[in-house]
């Protein structure tokens, strides 16, 4: 019978409440499954961490979690908890790159009409690619000086890391509506248009996937004018982090918006919001963008049995949601953190 170990972070703020949640929802699909058994093994990394021991994400915290192939996480970041420099401190960060997770998926599925700001829209449902290894990020961990007289970032985009990224976008395609679309800023940078042209090469070897190329601040303006015609996008890391809060925005905001940052030997399952200090230790969170991370977690499983848990997860919070006044408080609905865990519990 397999077994699934899985490392938990649950991390800081809101990263425990929703984090319990996903793991309720877990246990709940476990024992729906045949075959199939999940072993959890919780790790103390973040802010909380760094006031503890003094480093965010330990050594030995880091090697122990990197023996688990399967992460699931909280939100990590406490305000004012942050390097001597002013830096947010973002172990969540360190691990996608210490451990090469450059596909950032974010699904972005509309549950109910009513919950998107965007008139008349019934169906929004495409997944984001955001590369996740370079891009605009590379420099951030670069020294700096407020006083200096100039202070430059850095985005670096290799053809190995292009290909990759591009080619799981396809990938994923494969398995969808079979359209990608490029968002990038060819028409500008060197960087975007080097982009593009390893996008075309590999569009070359899937001529069953339509392609589409768009340029990101074009497509912010689509996003909101016709989501609909959206299936899979693939661009840069920090197009992708903004573009991936647009979107969940589109759908009810950072509370539905699941995310997996997978790479060849592990993957990374994450609500796609931080940790919200604002709402943190009030009991209100919404924890359905962890619950769907957890049914991302059970996909990548790819066991028929893990495979089938997800599709359950997916139904559940449709079926939940079909219920208009089921929701939380940023929804603009009264359910409390463990009540919608156990809303869904209950509709599984
Ligand atoms: P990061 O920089 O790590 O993305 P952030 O501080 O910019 O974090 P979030 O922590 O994602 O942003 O929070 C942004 C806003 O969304 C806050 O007002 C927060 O309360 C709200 N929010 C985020 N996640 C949730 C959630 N699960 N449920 C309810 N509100 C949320």
């Amino acid at each position: 019978m397999p077994n699934f170990p899985i490392a938990v972070l649950p991390g800081d703020g809101i990263g425990p409440d929703v984090v319990a949640e996903g793991l309720k929802v877990l246990r709940a699909v476990e024992a729906k499954l045949t075959g199939v058994t999940f072993s959890t093994k919780e790790f103390s990394v973040g802010a909380g961490e760094f006031l503890k021991s003094g480093d965010p994400l330990p050594p030995d915290t880091f090697a122990q979690i990197a023996e688990h192939s399967t992460i699931l996480l909280g939100a990590m970041g406490i305000p004012n908890v942050r390097w001597p420099d002013g830096r947010e401190m973002a172990p969540q960060i360190d691990i996608r790159e210490k451990l090469d997770l450059y596909c950032g998926l974010r699904p972005i599925v509309l549950y109910h009409p009513d919950d998107t700001p965007i008139k008349g829209k019934t169906v929004i449902d495409f997944a984001l690619v955001r590369e996740s290894t370079e891009g605009l990020f590379v420099s951030r961990l670069d020294p700096y000086s407020l006083d200096a007289d100039q202070v430059t970032d850095r985005l670096r985009i290799t053809r190995a890391g292009a290909e990759r990224v591009i080619r799981s976008a396809f990938r994923i395609a494969a398995l969808r509506r079979k359209k990608v679309t490029l968002v990038d800023k060819a028409n500008v940078l060197p960087t975007m248009a080097y982009f593009r042209s390893i996008f075309d090469q590999i569009a070359a070897e899937f001529p069953e996937i339509s392609t589409e190329r768009v340029y990101v601040d074009a497509c912010a303006l689509y996003l909101v004018q016709r989501p609909e015609s959206f299936d899979v996008m693939v661009t840069e890391n920090m197009f992708g982090d903004i573009l991936s809060d647009l979107a969940a925005a589109l759908v009810g905001g950072m509370g539905m918006a699941p995310s997996a940052d997978i790479g060849d030997e592990h993957a990374v399952f994450q609500p796609s919001h931080g940790s919200a200090p604002d709402i943190a230790g009030k009991g209100i969170a919404n924890p359905v963008a962890t619950i769907l991370s957890v049914a991302l977690m059970l996909d990548w499983l790819d066991h028929p049995e893990t495979r089938r848990g997800g599709d359950m997860i997916r139904a559940a919070v449709s079926k939940v949601f079909a219920d208009r006044t089921a929701r939380t408080s940023d929804m603009g609905g009264t359910l409390s953190t463990t009540a919608m865990g156990d809303r869904v519990v209950a509709a599984l």
